[in-house]
């Protein structure tokens, strides 16, 4: 399954996480001229339009090849490695490529439906610690059912979009009426999302077999969190103005065919899911290790391996009503957070609910986000022969409430 890494002829630096097996899928523009579809190879971004002359490549967005399927997406996967193995390819592809800080990267794909899952196990507990600290801190229905929420697609941004502070209702601890005003509890939640090719028919479930047919891959997800307007509003239906703001996302989409070496079997699940949610002979965990970091300083890794839900459960899930897919859907697996403190994917368990300021190098320390911090989140994962996959970062400025 993991098979040996590809060679090629281009000289890339030989710690690139962008090297020849990954071949990540995003949409680029340089100074006057349109969108188009470009493929991640060491510092570069190989022109797919250019270079192919499909006009698939060339319509700005990778909806239209996101569409086609497994089939579309393996024959173009296996001209590009080809082309870039080959000497003999190499005068009518290197025309095609352009240094990567020569183009602006875009939203990759138009955001269909997007929901937001709750599947890692250390995130649930510990906020179940912080919020609900006389119960269980897991509701009865987690270990059930991969629990999410529908949220907003039409304020899904890529990397780099500022994130204005959001202002709305919040009520402090001991204050008997709310106030209204900007968000004294922004955060992050460090997250991996899985977008939807191949479309599916209302009435007719999506089987966790059936996830490589349907999704076409991976990208790092940052979902902005207000805790304070959150925490107000979010009983009894769950998230709202806390989270729709703004929702950010690594502009390359990697592949599931370049993630083959990073495929792992997810924690035992107990008790044993209903048969609609088993997924024996088809591990779908990936040993994705996200990297956080706080104006530059690296102050979580949280490991994705280590979910409880795999993203074919959670599609399962998703669908299992008959609820039907769209192109372009994107599903994101919740905070992704680890047992220890360094591994946890948001501020508020870094801070344990603001209690336990987070000390930062430079001698100040954090709760929640201030005006003018900049979280970045990357990620790696492994690929074949040693080498590291990469799926870029999604990363965004606070800027003061207006
Ligand atoms: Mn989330």
């Amino acid at each position: 399954m993991t098979g040996s890494a590809p060679s090629t002829w281009l000289d890339l630096p030989a710690d690139t996480v962008f090297g020849p097996a990954n071949l990540p899928y995003g949409v680029f523009s340089t100074p006057g001229t349109a969108p188009r579809t470009g493929v991640a190879i060491g510092d570069f971004v190989l022109d797919l339009a250019g270079v192919t002359g499909d006009p698939v490549h060339a319509t700005g967005t990778l909806d239209a090849f996101m569409a086609q399927g497994p089939a579309s997406w393996r024959e173009v996967r296996d001209l590009v490695t080809r082309w870039l193995a080959d000497p003999a390819h190499r005068g009518a592809v290197e025309p095609h490529l352009r240094p990567r800080t020569d183009v602006t990267l875009r939203l990759p794909f138009s955001v269909g439906d997007y929901v937001d899952f709750y599947s890692s196990q250390h995130h649930a507990e510990n906020l179940g610690r912080m919020f609900r600290p006389d119960s269980e801190p897991l509701t009865p229905n987690w270990r059930h059912l991969p629990i999410g929420y529908h949220g907003r697609s039409g304020t899904v941004r890529v990397s780099g979009t500022p994130v204005r502070r959001p202002c709305g209702q919040r009520r402090a601890p001991g204050d008997p009426v709310p106030s209204f005003g900007p968000s004294q509890r922004l955060d992050i939640e460090a997250e991996v999302g899985f977008v939807v090719g191949v479309p599916s028919e209302l009435g007719a479930p999506v089987p966790v077999h059936a996830f490589a047919d349907h999704v076409f891959g991976v990208c790092l997800v940052n979902d902005w969190s207000a805790r304070d307007l959150q925490a107000w509003e979010y009983v009894p239906l769950g998230p709202f103005l806390g989270k729709s703001f703004l929702t950010s996302i690594a502009p390359w989409v990697v592949p599931l065919a370049a993630l083959g070496a990073a495929r792992v079997a997810a924690p035992p699940r107990d008790p044993e899911p209903l048969p609609y949610l088993r997924d024996d002979g088809h591990p779908w965990g990936l040993d994705i290790t996200l990297e956080v970091r706080l104006n530059g300083e690296l102050v979580s890794r949280p490991p994705f391996g280590q979910l409880y839900w795999t993203p074919a459960q959670q599609l399962a899930h998703m669908t299992v009503n008959g609820a039907s897919l769209r192109t372009g859907d994107l599903f994101a697996s919740g905070t992704v957070s680890g047992a220890r403190r360094d591994q946890r994917g948001s501020f508020i368990e870094l801070s344990w609910n603001g209690q336990e300021p987070l000390a930062l190098a430079d001698g100040t320390s954090r709760t929640f986000l201030e005006d003018g911090d900049v979280v970045t989140i990357s990620g790696t994962a492994p690929g074949p022969d040693g080498t590291r996959i990469g799926f870029g970062e999604v990363s965004g400025q606070v800027v003061p409430a207006v």
